[in-house]
């Protein structure tokens, strides 16, 4: 099963249907999409890729993605989707590790990649380019046949190592993924969509996948990113709407002011993040029982558990408020434990380790026999987050075991910051942790301690991380300090900084 099958399903079926559009104008037909596709997929053979040969997207939200995407598994070839707003040192590190030949850009992208001058990649291909116009000129080719688990998608999560893990998502991974949400969330019907308001590389861009199995309609906004104003805009002229949604764009979203049409608004799916129980109480009151919950993570992407639009709406329910604290009940194709540090399973309303397994989850990480050695085993994933569950077989997520910071819902690993920062000679020692905060879920702090008889200034340190680091991962405020607290064994005790934080009234 190639994905690239539902394209030419879709374009059999409905070829005069809306398949891709932007703001509020229709950009493709489903026939329309499938000729592009197989037009481009014989451009990419046409580069002298080989079968299996990775192909990365460093392209914000436009409506070429899909095409691209869609004739990269046509040409039987894998995609490596990145973020667009990363550091060029970070696009190199994963073009490099990925052992990507080509890269499709959007404008500002291009030279960002070639800058970085990652080694082995031969095409820098720009979606306004001449260059993609006449890739699209080239005769049309035949779907190439793959095995369900060959690779589809390298999903690049960042490790507590410092370093991104490319976790590998076969065919067979996303069609599970995509009849999960049909059993868990929703059943999709050819004339709904989907809005794409954030980025395609990560959770949005694999809730493209029910849309586009079902021949419903993919939209990226106007804007290519989050504006409420233009997503109530969005939702009051498309049909059957349904987006996913970090809690922290939720939250916006319920405070934005003005009255909107929300007669089409089908489903907001939040997740990849804590959402507070007044957030999704508030978020009920306004757009009524159209939220859900999913947790997930790239390894297992979007299907772990879940939480029901019936379970957030049932008000009269005697556990309704606590339930809508948990992360809901495990997904119908995964199986779901809590376990010891054995992997034997813990009793019900005691922590452990989330573990879980089924056909969502990934192969492992690409080129990284230890940290694959380390997430799987004997067939449960891993995930690195402490849960428990109740007794009616709702998990609770208490903690994450990888110290991940959650800002404005996107993953940042105080490790790679702690990486940087430790490279200027002034620092002696350094500890990054989350602070939480109403509107972002958590901020970054970083906590440094000077190298005896040097000096450094927050706005120094500021420089720096400016200079090496994507820009949302900058700490918001730099504490120096003359020791961090340590265990015996000489450990940051992260905790006992969390606690110093926690309990002073910073001026920041
Ligand atoms: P990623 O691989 O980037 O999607 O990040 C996955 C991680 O985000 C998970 O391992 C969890 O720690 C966190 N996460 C995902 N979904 C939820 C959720 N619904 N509630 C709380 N944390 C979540």
């Amino acid at each position: 099963m190639n994905l690239a099958h539902w394209i030419e399903r879709n374009a059999l079926e409905r070829p005069d249907a809306p398949a891709v559009g932007q703001g509020t104008d229709v950009i493709l037909t489903h026939s329309e999409l499938r000729n592009r596709i197989e037009r481009l997929a014989g451009g990419l053979r046409g580069l002298g890729l080989k079968k299996g040969d990775r192909v990365a997207l460093a392209m914000k939200n436009v409506p070429e993605y899909f095409e691209v995407l869609f004739a990269i598994w046509h040409a039987g070839l894998a995609a490596v989707p990145m973020n667009a707003k990363l550091h060029a040192s970070e696009f190199t590190y994963i073009l490099e590790n990925s052992g990507c030949r080509a890269c499709f850009v959007t404008p500002a992208l291009g030279d960002t990649i070639r800058l970085a001058g990652a080694e082995g990649i031969d095409h820098i291909i720009d979606v306004t380019s001449h260059a993609y116009v006449d890739l699209l000129a080239n005769d049309p080719v035949k779907i190439s046949f793959v095995e369900p688990d060959e690779l589809a998608w390298l999903f690049y999560t960042s490790g507590t190592t410092g370093r991104p893990k490319g976790a590998m998502l076969s065919h067979r991974n996303i069609v599970a993924m995509t009849l999960n949400y049909f059993a868990d969330f929703d059943r999709v019907m050819p004339a709904d969509c989907i809005i794409h308001p954030a980025p395609l590389s990560h959770g949005s861009g694999m809730w493209m996948f029910p849309h586009v199995c079902a021949g419903a309609c993919n939209i990226v906004p106007a804007s290519g990113g989050f504006d409420p104003a233009e997503i109530f805009e969005l939702v009051a002229h498309w049909q059957g709407v349904s987006m996913f949604a970090a809690p922290t764009m939720v939250r916006r979203l319920t405070t934005s002011p003005g009255e909107a049409d929300l007669s089409n608004l089908k489903l907001i799916i939040y997740g990849g993040a804590p959402m507070y129980v007044e957030d999704c109480i508030a978020a009920l009151d306004r757009f009524g029982p159209r939220l859900a919950q999913l947790y997930g993570q790239g390894e297992s992407p979007m299907t772990i558990t879940h939480l029901s639009r019936e379970d957030i709406a049932d008000r009269n329910h005697p556990k309704w408020r606590h339930r809508l604290g948990t992360a809901g009940v495990a997904d119908a194709c995964v199986h779901v434990r809590v376990v010891d540090e054995d992997g034997a399973e813990v009793p019900v309303g005691e922590k452990g380790e989330i573990v879980c397994r089924g056909d969502t989850v990934m192969l492992g990480y690409w080129n990284n026999p230890e940290a694959t050695a380390s997430a799987l085993r004997d067939g449960w994933l891993w995930t690195g987050d402490v849960g428990v569950f109740d007794e009616d077989g709702y998990l609770t997520l208490t903690d994450r075991s990888k110290d991940m910071i959650i800002s404005g819902g996107t993953n940042v690993y105080p490790r790679e910051i702690e990486e940087v920062l430790l490279q200027m000679p002034e620092l002696a020692e350094v500890c990054v942790i989350g602070r939480p905060h109403p509107d972002w879920g958590e901020v970054v702090i970083a906590y440094l301690v000077r190298e005896e008889g040097h000096d450094l200034s927050e706005q120094q340190a500021d420089a720096y991380c400016l200079a090496n680091m994507a820009r949302f991962k900058r700490p918001k405020a730099y504490r120096f300090v003359d020791v961090l607290p340590k265990s015996n064994y000489g450990k940051i005790l992260k905790t006992e900084v969390r606690d110093i934080e926690n309990t002073h009234d910073w001026i920041d």
